[in-house]
């Protein structure tokens, strides 16, 4: 299984959130699960990416030419494949994965991972998709998604595709469970 994860380029502001991301790639090369993710090495990007990679996992990195001095291409990588743009990089992440998660990070990990669940609805794909709450970040962001579903913006259907879980073991497990639901749209 390969596992796509997003999350953000940046570190926070506590380390208990790269220690989280750290965690959840030791529990991967663990069992396995080789990563796809946006080949830097900054922030939590780099410290899931080092993680996998100490524990013998396999991790594939994808990065966008411009972004290459900026985010620090990960030059430890099993693979790392230089693309022209952001949208190259997330067809070839999405084409890679059999699953994607967000674990914390800022707009481009909530851009990824809403594109990924997105398309999930729309039927586009059938891979699962999955927020890391890693010390409640995403409560509020959650509690929105509810307001979404109140408002009758987001069928339950499409809220429930969204899994949460908070930790390794639980991720990965509702990952290599998920079913996806057998009507999408209506
Ligand atoms: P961030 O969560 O904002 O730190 O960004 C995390 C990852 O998303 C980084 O690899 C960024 O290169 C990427 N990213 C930033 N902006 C975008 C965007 N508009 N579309 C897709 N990915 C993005």
């Amino acid at each position: 299984m390969k596992l796509a994860v997003f999350c953000g380029s940046s570190p926070g502001n506590n380390a208990r959130y790269a220690q989280s991301a750290a965690d959840l790639g030791a529990f991967m090369a663990g069992k396995g699960i080789d990563l796809v993710f946006g080949g830097g090495h900054v922030g939590l990007m780099g410290a899931i990416a080092d993680a996998v990679l100490a524990g013998g996992g396999k991790v594939y990195g994808v990065i966008p030419e411009s972004l290459l001095d900026r985010e620090l291409g990960h030059t430890g990588l099993t693979q790392l494949q230089v693309v022209a743009d952001m949208h190259e990089r997330k067809a070839a992440m999405a084409a890679m994965a059999d699953g994607f998660v967000a674990l914390p990070g800022g707009p481009g990990t909530m851009e990824e991972l809403f594109e990924a669940w997105t398309w999930a609805q729309l039927g586009y794909h059938d891979k699962p998709c999955a927020l890391y709450n890693a010390f409640g970040f995403y409560d509020h962001l959650l509690a929105f998604i509810d307001k979404m579903a109140d408002a009758g913006f987001l069928k339950a259907d499409h809220a429930n595709m969204l899994m949460v879980e908070s930790s390794p073991e639980g991720l990965i497990q509702a990952m290599e469970g998920y079913k996806p639901p057998a009507s999408k749209w209506s």
